[in-house]
């Protein structure tokens, strides 16, 4: 019998892979999850699981047969996400699936709806919202340090192309929108808080034509900032991680981190300038500010704990908490990818009907 202090939930992994073993390694820290096992359909990743001091089940039949397993955590590449969801919520068990949680919105649709008739709760894992450097730009914004803020830049850059084997190909749900676009778009809507109004994208086959390696969409909102979000694989420079421009600053974050700075206006009616002079003429419209009129700063210090993420499923279970992540949340974000692929097909911009 649990008792309510050392009381656990029971999770398996269906798909021990890349992610389905930080999971194993996360849920070892978390104090109300125990791992049940696992299940992966590669002897090389079942080896490794048992290595690690997972016990393998001989099926996902058995993995879903057990009546210890409160909920999967689902880790397999994502075509298979929605079949191998609803056999699991048919199950009876309650399911995190991993991002991006379909291939589209009637996928999804189909899995929300099959929640409902199990009565089980079905997550996603949009843990990127719990990344230091999406905290650094929440806590400006909630704290308007920038004044009123009308552009934002996020954007992820690598080099090396779609890593993996079923990565690149469209039919597995391969691509960088489905792969990278879910978590920057997750963190958009849920800064802004509010739909977006249009959108315009484009998609780059730069190493890869089967499906996208990157992307750039330019999102607007009403009321809200023009936004920016970009994906690329093949650029040997990153630019910064985010860029969000204020009425009175601008703030950097370079990386993953909070690498950065925020520099203020500190006096507006300065507004001479030294003239840039050069070789072709000179401008003081794009002269840099003398240091009497702007101040820089260090970004603020922010808090994260991506346990909470586990902590919040089990307190789902126990009828103690809401879902952090909501099924609206992951299916606006379903529709917006969707609308950046048809912005890339027809080159238009996209209004969003669902306003
Ligand atoms: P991966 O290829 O490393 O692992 C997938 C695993 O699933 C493999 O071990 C494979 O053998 C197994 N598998 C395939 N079909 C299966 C089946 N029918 N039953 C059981 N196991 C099966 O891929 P990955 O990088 O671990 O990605 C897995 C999922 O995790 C994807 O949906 C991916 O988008 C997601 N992911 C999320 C994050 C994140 O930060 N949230 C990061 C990486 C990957």
């Amino acid at each position: 019998m649990k008792t309510v202090s050392n009381r656990k939930i029971e999770v398996a992994i269906i798909g021990y892979g890349g992610m389905g073993a930080w999971h194993g390694r996360l849920l070892k820290t978390v104090p109300c999850v125990e791992i049940v096992g696992a299940y992966d359909i590669k002897s090389d990743r079942v080896s490794l699981a048992q290595e690690n001091g997972i016990f393998t089940f001989e099926s996902l039949d058995a993995l879903l047969a057990d009546p210890r397993v409160d909920a999967v955590t689902v880790a397999v590449p994502n075509h298979l996400h929605e079949e191998v969801c609803i056999r699991a919520m048919e199950a009876g068990k309650n399911v995190i699936c991993e991002k991006p949680v379909a291939l589209n919105s009637l996928q999804l649709q189909n899995m929300i709806d099959t929640s409902k008739r199990c009565n089980v709760l079905f997550t996603v894992h949009q843990n990127r919202r719990w990344d230091e450097d999406f905290r650094t730009v929440k806590k400006l914004w909630d704290n308007e340090t920038l004044g009123n803020i009308f552009r934002i830049e996020s954007r992820v850059h690598g080099s090396r192309g779609i890593p993996g084997d079923w990565r690149n190909q469209k039919e597995f749900g391969g691509g960088m929108v489905l792969d990278w676009g879910v978590h920057l778009l997750d963190q958009i809507l849920l800064l802004i808080d509010k739909p977006w109004q249009s959108v315009y994208a484009q998609l780059s086959y730069v190493t890869n034509e089967n499906c996208d390696d990157g992307f750039t969409a330019h999102l607007q909102f009403a009321d809200g900032p023009v936004v920016e979000v970009q994906v690329g694989t093949s650029n040997f420079v990153s630019l910064p991680r985010w860029y969000v421009l204020g009425e009175n600053g601008t703030a950097v974050i370079d990386g993953f981190r909070t690498q950065g700075r925020i520099v203020m206006v500190s006096d507006w009616e300065k507004r001479d300038a030294v003239p840039v002079v050069t070789a072709a003429g000179l401008t003081k419209t794009m002269a840099p500010r003398t240091d009497d009129t702007i101040k820089e700063y260090p970004l603020p210090m922010v808090e994260s704990d991506v346990r909470e993420f586990y902590q919040n499923v089990a307190a789902v279970i126990w009828g103690e908490e809401k879902p952090l992540i909501t099924h609206q949340q992951v299916m606006n974000v379903m529709k917006l990818m969707e609308a950046i692929f048809e912005s890339a097909r027809t080159n238009t911009v996209i209004q969003n009907m669902d306003i």
